[in-house]
């Protein structure tokens, strides 16, 4: 089957991965997390309490660990050298330590070059930061979701509620807050607005209305290429 790619970037919580996986799941496409990715090689760097300044013991990590994901058609389980660690890439810890594990350039190279070879053939919604800009900058569809700080930060503390993992309002704005700076601000692919993405700011948008605002673009994109 020929290449369809649906890329979708933007900030911590702004609600990519629900609808990812939702218009996946609408247009029968396959879904890839990549921040899952930099969480779970964040997960075996604190693991093996690796200095996370140490941009080449990262990179090094990067390029020997095996990261798979179950792609069963829903990617929804992560394996880092064989063992699930779904559940343990999504802890408070891991949150706080990623954006400094992916802002290293050789930790990046090694990760889209993952990403390229996963989603390479068939039709994909890929999530991220640097997927309209780095990964795959011809993707089909581009979309940037915006929201507002609170509103993102509320998000994802009833997201995590929903896990049982508790975190106040308040700390998560100051985490959120702290990886947008970081993440935005590194040199390396940082996370930013492809000049051809369509912006969507979910503010006061419900689940079901992000959804099929995207799955609407994607229908029109595919309309148009017949
Ligand atoms: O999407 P999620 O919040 O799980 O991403 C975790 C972190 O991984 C981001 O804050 C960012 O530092 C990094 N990331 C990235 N590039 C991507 C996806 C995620 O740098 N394509």
């Amino acid at each position: 089957m020929s290449r369809f790619v649906v890329a979708i970037d933007g900030p911590a919580g702004a609600g990519k991965s629900t609808t990812a996986r939702r218009v996946a799941e609408r247009l029968g496409f396959l879904y890839l997390d990549t921040g899952a990715m930099y969480r779970a090689l964040t997960w075996k760097a604190l693991e093996g309490g690796i200095d996370l300044a140490d941009e080449e013991a990262l990179g090094e990590l990067a390029e020997t660990s095996r990261i798979d994901i179950d792609s069963e058609g829903r990617g929804d389980r992560l394996l880092v050298d064989g063992d699930d660690v779904t559940e343990e890439i999504r802890t408070p810890e891991v949150s706080r330590a990623v954006s400094h594990v992916a802002k290293v350039p050789a930790v990046r190279r090694a990760m889209v070059r993952l990403q390229r070879a996963i989603a390479n053939e068939g039709r994909f919604v890929v999530e991220g930061r640097d997927i309209g800009t780095v990964v795959f900058p011809d993707a089909d569809v581009k979309v940037y979701l915006e929201a507002s700080l609170e509103e993102r930060a509320e998000r994802r503390r009833r997201e995590l509620s929903d896990r049982g993992v508790q975190q106040t309002h308040g700390e998560l704005v100051e985490e959120i807050r702290r990886r947008d700076e970081i993440d935005s601000g590194r040199e390396d692919s940082p996370l930013t607005r492809a000049d051809d993405a369509g912006p969507l700011d979910t503010t006061g948008l419900t689940i079901e209305g992000q959804v099929d605002e995207v799955v609407r673009r994607v229908r029109a994109a595919l309309e148009a290429q017949r």
